[in-house]
Parts: C-alpha cells; sequence; structure tokens
C-alpha cells in the first residue's frame, strides 16, 4: 500500500537512503522494542516478545556495528511455527529497497535459544545489506556470506565453534570444506540437484557453505577493509549468458581471482598467522 510511507534512515559512509514508515509492516504486531515490532501467533509460548525485546534489540546494535550501518526504523518480527521439508529455512527477510523490512523466524519449543539468536542475527544481516550496502541482486552466495559474518558471534554460538577461522581449520581436517570458487553463484537447496548432492544432510551443508563464505568475508575484511567488499558488492558480477543470477567480479575490484585470494587465505589458516 503506497499510502503507508516509512522513515527509515540509514547511514552507511557519507550515504544515506531514505523511505518511510509509521507502524508495523505486518498487522496485529502485538509489541514492540527499541528496534522491532513483534507478531506472534496465538497461543505461541516459544518467544515471549516482552522479555526477548531488549535481547533481540542488543542482536541488532552487534550487527549493525559490526556492518558499518544504522537503521532508524523498526523491524517488523514475525514468529511462527517451523517449516516442513527435509531443507527448510529456519528464518527469512523480506526485506527490499522498496519495502517495509520485515524478518520471519521459525522456532517451536524444541528449537534451541542459539537457532533463534543465529538465524535472526543473519537476517538482520540481510536487511542491513539491502537497506545500506545496495549490493548487486544477482549475486547469490556471497550475500549469505555477508548475512553470516554480519551474524558474527550468534552464528558461531549458534554452530558451536569458537572462531571463523576455526571452523575452516576443522572442515579442512575432516575433509569436508567445499572450494568457495566451486560454490560461488546460487545455491538451491530446495533443487534437484541439491537434493542428490546433499541428501539427508542438506542442512549441515548449507550451513558448512554459509559458514565457508562467511569466514572468507572476515578475512576480506580484516585484509582489506569493508569499503572494498561493499564495491565488489556493487560491482556488475559475471553472469553466464542464460543465467540470472552471477559470480562476484573479485578480479576487477580485488585484480586477483576468487580462487587466488581463497588459496592466499587458506594459506593463511593453514599457517595460523
Ligand atoms: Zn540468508
Amino acid at each position: 500500500m503506497r499510502s503507508l510511507r516509512a522513515f527509515l534512515w540509514i547511514f552507511l559512509g557519507a550515504g544515506s537512503i531514505a523511505t518511510a514508515q509509521e507502524g508495523p509492516a505486518f498487522p496485529d504486531a502485538t509489541n514492540e522494542s527499541d528496534h522491532f515490532w513483534f507478531n506472534l501467533p496465538a497461543g505461541y509460548t516459544v518467544a515471549d516478545a516482552a522479555t526477548l525485546g531488549e535481547q533481540f534489540d542488543r542482536i541488532l546494535e552487534i550487527v549493525a556495528d559490526r556492518v558499518g550501518a544504522s537503521l532508524d526504523q523498526k523491524i517488523t518480527l514475525v514468529f511462527d511455527y517451523p517449516r516442513p521439508g527435509h531443507c527448510p529455512s529456519r528464518a527469512w527477510t523480506t526485506a527490499s529497497r522498496d519495502s517495509l523490512p520485515m524478518i520471519f523466524v521459525f522456532a517451536n519449543e524444541d528449537t534451541p535459544a542459539a537457532q533463534i539468536k543465529g538465524a535472526l542475527a543473519h537476517e538482520v544481516g540481510h536487511v542491513l545489506d539491502e537497506a545500506a550496502i545496495a549490493s548487486r541482486r544477482e549475486l547469490a552466495i556471497i550475500r549469505e556470506g555477508f548475512a553470516t559474518w554480519a551474524a558474527g558471534p550468534y552464528w558461531l554460538e549458534w554452530k558451536g565453534v569458537r572462531s571463523f577461522r576455526s571452523a575452516i581449520a576443522s572442515y579442512k581436517a575432516a575433509g569436508t570444506y567445499l572450494p568457495l570458487h566451486e560454490n560461488d553463484g546460487f545455491l538451491d537447496t530446495l533443487s534437484e540437484d541439491a537434493a542428490q548432492r546433499f541428501g539427508e544432510d542438506c542442512l549441515y551443508y548449507r550451513d558448512l557453505i554459509y559458514t565457508e563464505w562467511g569466514a572468507f568475508i572476515e578475512y576480506l575484511v580484516e585484509e582489506y577493509g569493508r569499503e572494498k567488499l561493499y564495491t565488489l558488492f556493487r560491482t556488475p558480477p559475471l553472469i553466464n549468458e542464460g543465467e540470472n543470477v552471477g559470480r562476484p567480479n573479485f578480479a576487477a575490484v580485488y585484480g586477483r581471482s576468487l580462487r587466488e585470494l581463497e588459496a592466499a587465505w587458506l594459506e593463511r589458516i593453514e599457517y595460523g598467522e
């Protein structure tokens, strides 16, 4: 509804984006905190907006700080029960540059709190990406890596690892590491292809690939800085004919291919620099 205007102020370096909002993006939001409107199904006992508000506000502030952006607009947070299927989303966001930011978190009584927080932090990363970085839409997996890196401590706690670097070292040691340069397009875990490739371990591999890309993003930020990464996100990707998702153009921004950057990064992890 176009008459519902939103007020959104994002500050990232010198740039700012503004849209407008005066209320939640979903009807019947029952509660609010500094950064969220909460919407819970009737009778839902998994999360209590009144007690979680402060924790969730803290998550948003930590993620925003990592990303270097601020969001002067509340995110509508909708809780619902877990999705069916063998590789379901634990959360998703409908954030886009021209709609109100909305995050869905899927959880029931059996869902660990670390999963709720980790999944929420990851989605907040997507919201900030959409609003403040304005990444190219054709980029796919690297934006998942960005949201995973942005979630930082919340993602690591959920996955039970000490650091992104130690996660990579453990994948290498176990022989489960999947080369990024062979997984730099679109990871469609709902596809037949993925079902055949990952089978019952689909969720495990999805998280593994997200964690690998998150760890690589951490390296790029530490080595080359955040602004260069955001330049990459705004640079037209390499797209094969007939495809609508593309691969980040590392050579254009970093002067090195993904394969070369990945090799340098893995060498550093191996030698523990
Ligand atoms: Zn995601």
